[in-house]
């Protein structure tokens, strides 16, 4: 499958032997296949859920010919007196014909009748002694909403591939669906590796810390779309972490790892994807954090390793993760919202890495762009300049040097009018 996002940053590496990060997430989508079991589920909890096949409308939109507004229906043109021989409330079933000296007192959704041919506002017209006079001569048509002006039947709602949210709902629900057919959730395995873990809780002893990245992965993947295993965590021996890698393989769409992606002695999990029979694609890219991540597929399952360091477990999983949950389902792919940004701080730097790093807003520059502020001393262990975030901020690989005023990028964690 090829992958339509692409990340507006420059990322060229200046390291040899790095994949850049359109490279990696590129190889990553390449190895899924896109799930084609699906079912069908009632709409307002199919949203985060991604359309499987294309939704054609049952019904055109609006249903039949209505009154925008509360006012009169006018048989005829002019401003003169129409008689009103009756009444219309929204509900009502679509019944009788206006003469072109008539009037129906109408109310907003209720059908207009035949022979309308426009809708006064009550606030446009005088009544007066069972008669309306409109203030002026209402244009043919006003106020009333066409029967199919907004949607036809059979039109196409909602493509294959769309990841629904309470639009969908709201244009299926009144297009007449009251289930919605999705692709069934991407099972997801999650583990751990290291022998320094524990979960809170559990054993905790000298020389160990909390797994963090499991609790923060299964957060990250926490979606209507999406169903975890929690395999817990792995010491660092081959054996007993290939032998879970083989057996998750055989239920899981994908298995996401964390740590032991990297070269030191008890860095086991290149060797153990091999061992469980898979093969391993890749597994450096050219970003700080998140350098080591490994990409392979064990049997049918997609295997994403990503780094332990918990920040760049974090950047790892929004960057190739993301996609790779995309290509799963067979959704449209998105490129990360990405925008324009200035510095409002110095930095010198070693250049040759495309580098994230925590920041928040703090004003808008001169020519209108968000100013950037650092949250923190960025490093890939520390996750308190996360928490005071707005969201990523980026550098290209070349730079040496920011200065107050310098070009960004800055990804948003937030959208507020998001869906
Ligand atoms: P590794 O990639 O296994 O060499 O781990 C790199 C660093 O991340 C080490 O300091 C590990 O202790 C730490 N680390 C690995 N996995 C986790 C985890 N699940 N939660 C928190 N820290 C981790
Ligand atoms: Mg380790």
């Amino acid at each position: 499958m090829e992958s339509k996002a692409k990340f507006d940053c420059c990322d060229n590496s200046q390291e040899k032997r790095l994949s850049s990060v359109n490279d990696t997430v590129s190889r990553a989508v390449s190895l899924c296949s896109k799930i084609t079991e699906f079912e069908d589920v009632p709409l307002p909890g199919a949203a985060g859920r991604v359309n499987f096949g294309e939704t054609v409308s049952l019904f055109s939109l609006p249903i039949h010919d209505h009154s925008a507004v509360d006012g009169y229906a006018l048989g005829g043109s002019g401003k003169k007196a129409f008689k009103i021989v009756g009444l219309m409330i929204a509900g009502d079933c679509p019944k009788g014909r206006i003469a072109t000296d008539e009037a129906v007192r109408i109310m907003t959704g209720a059908p207009t009748p035949n022979g309308t041919r426009s809708v006064v506002m009550q606030e446009h017209a005088t009544v007066s002694d069972g008669c309306v006079v409109p203030n002026f001569d209402v244009p043919e048509g006003d106020n009333i909403r066409r029967a199919g002006e907004d949607v036809q039947v059979n039109q196409s709602l909602v493509r294959s591939g769309t990841r629904l949210d309470a639009r969908h709902t709201a244009l299926m629900t009144a297009s007449g669906y009251q289930t919605a057919c999705v692709v069934r959730k991407i099972r997801v395995a999650v583990l751990s590796t290291g022998n320094e873990l524990r979960d809170t809780g559990v054993g905790m002893g000298p020389g160990h810390i909390f797994d963090t990245n499991r609790p923060m992965l299964r957060t990250l993947l926490n979606s209507n779309a999406v169903e975890t295993t929690d395999l817990g965590i792995i010491k660092d021996d081959l054996g007993a972490i290939s032998e879970t890698l083989k057996e998750a393989a055989g239920d899981h769409d994908l298995i996401i790892t964390s740590g032991g992606v990297s070269v030191g002695e008890e860095d086991h999990l290149k060797a153990a994807v091999v061992a469980a029979g898979g093969s391993i694609e890749g597994w450096r890219m050219a970003i700080k954090p998140g350098k080591p991540i490994a990409l392979g597929k064990i049997g049918k399952a997609v295997y994403l390793g990503l780094p332990g360091n918990p920040l760049a477990c974090f950047v790892d999983f929004l960057l190739v993760g993301r996609p790779v949950l995309e290509a799963l389902a067979g959704a449209v792919q998105r490129a990360p919202l990405v925008l324009n940004a200035r510095a409002a701080f110095g930095w010198q730097r070693r250049p040759g890495r495309l580098e994230f790093f925590p920041c928040n807003i703090v004003g808008t520059s001169q020519e209108g762009f968000p100013l950037l502020e650092k949250t923190g001393r960025a490093g890939s262990a520390r996750l308190m300049p996360l928490i005071e975030a707005d969201g990523l901020g980026a550098v290209t690989a070349g730079c040496s040097s920011i200065e107050p005023g310098s070009e960004l990028k800055f990804y948003p964690f937030r959208a507020d009018m998001g869906l």
